[in-house]
């Protein structure tokens, strides 16, 4: 079979699930730049819902690759297969050699990314980002857009995911969730470590003190399976929770995200879909700095005691008392809180009024 004229963009995207919200900017950029050109993503299963929500992929691609593994003849024959979709370049955003291969095997002529692991040759429009001052995950992306010499652009459209009402409506009704009632999404959470997570006795505490106020919201625990026992231990302590963790696909979470009226999440990928999404979000950090990648919602609050200790970026806490989250309270998250519902309820008033 002939191989087709090269027209397609080829974007390798993170592995991770905030990485590859912060990606979206860049996909912005390229789909501005080259209109005509299709966008397919390359992506990991687990991170490939967060590419369906944004307008500007026209075709997710999941690799068959195990995570960590070289796996080079499978590499090579998913290679192939990429030579037929003809692609006239490609954005390699993870900084490994292995996936800078999958391009160059492709016989992809522009292959476009950082430095990496020494990635010569892989890599020929190579970048580099300044090791003494690293630009923040969505500028570093996004300046793959432009050519390595000139300025990387100064001003970025926040990272944005969409969700379309129907999606919302069916992923509400399959789970037995009403359209009417609030719904506020919990992401207790942390794939990095358990000094990320804000502990469960905490949560319950704060489900209680909603549920008092607004006894007809609904409040979901959302996350994968590894989240399943820390969201058994909210249930417990507070029964009237909806225990989704490990329940849902990522694609249902992030409609079930997209119709919360506020999100409380640790510092994991939730956060950023939360963010992407534009929901009210309370980001609860710990160990992690909360000015490194802060929530970017139009209302949000980001939560950290910064202690002097802090933030060590530990998995688990050094000092063995996790005071960092320990120590931040059900009534430091409930206040911010209250004030999102508060001004949420008053918002769905006046859309009652006009409707009337
Ligand atoms: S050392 Fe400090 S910042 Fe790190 S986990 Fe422990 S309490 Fe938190």
């Amino acid at each position: 079979m002939a191989e087709p004229i090269p027209s397609r963009i080829l974007v390798i995207a993170p592995n991770w699930i905030g990485d590859a919200v912060m990606a979206q900017p860049l996909l912005g950029l390229l789909k501005k730049t080259y209109p005509e050109q299709p966008i397919d993503v390359l992506t990991p299963s687990w991170v490939a819902p967060v590419l369906r929500a944004m307008a500007e992929v026209d075709t997710v691609l999941e690799t068959p690759f195990k995570h960590g593994a070289l796996q080079l003849r499978e590499r090579w024959r998913f290679a192939q297969m990429l030579r037929l979709r003809g692609y006239a370049s490609a954005y390699v955003l993870p900084n490994t050699l292995k996936f800078a291969l999958l391009p160059w095997m492709a016989g992809i002529k522009k292959r476009i990314g950082y430095i990496g692991e020494s990635r010569y040759g892989l890599i020929n429009v190579m970048h580099h980002d300044d090791p003494v001052a690293p630009r923040a995950m969505v500028p570093f992306y996004a300046a793959l857009a432009t050519t390595p010499a000139s300025q990387a652009p100064t001003s970025l459209p926040r990272p944005a995911l969409h969700v379309a009402d129907q999606q919302i409506r069916q992923v509400l009704g399959m789970l037995g969730l009403s359209a009417q009632n609030p719904l506020i999404a919990f992401a207790p959470g942390a794939e990095f470590g358990n000094a990320k997570r804000w502990p469960t006795s905490h949560f319950a505490q704060l489900a209680v003190s909603i549920l008092k106020l607004h006894p007809d919201a609904q409040i979901v625990l959302l996350g994968s399976p590894k989240d399943n026992a820390v969201c058994d231990e909210i249930k417990t302590l507070c029964p009237a929770v909806h225990h989704l963790a490990g329940k849902t696909t990522l694609d249902q979470a992030v409609a079930l995200i997209a119709s919360s009226a506020a999100v409380v999440s640790n510092d994991s990928g939730l956060l950023h879909i939360a963010s992407a999404l534009n929901r009210p979000v309370i980001a609860l950090y710990g160990p992690t700095d909360p000015d490194h990648a802060p929530p970017f919602s139009d209302i949000s609050h980001s939560l950290s005691l910064r202690l002097a200790c802090a933030p060590c970026k530990q998995r688990e806490c050094p000092l063995g008392h996790q005071d960092c989250m320990q120590k931040l309270t059900s009534d430091m998250v409930w206040k911010p809180l209250q004030g999102i519902l508060q001004a949420s309820e008053a918002a769905d008033r006046k859309i009652d009024f006009f409707c009337v």
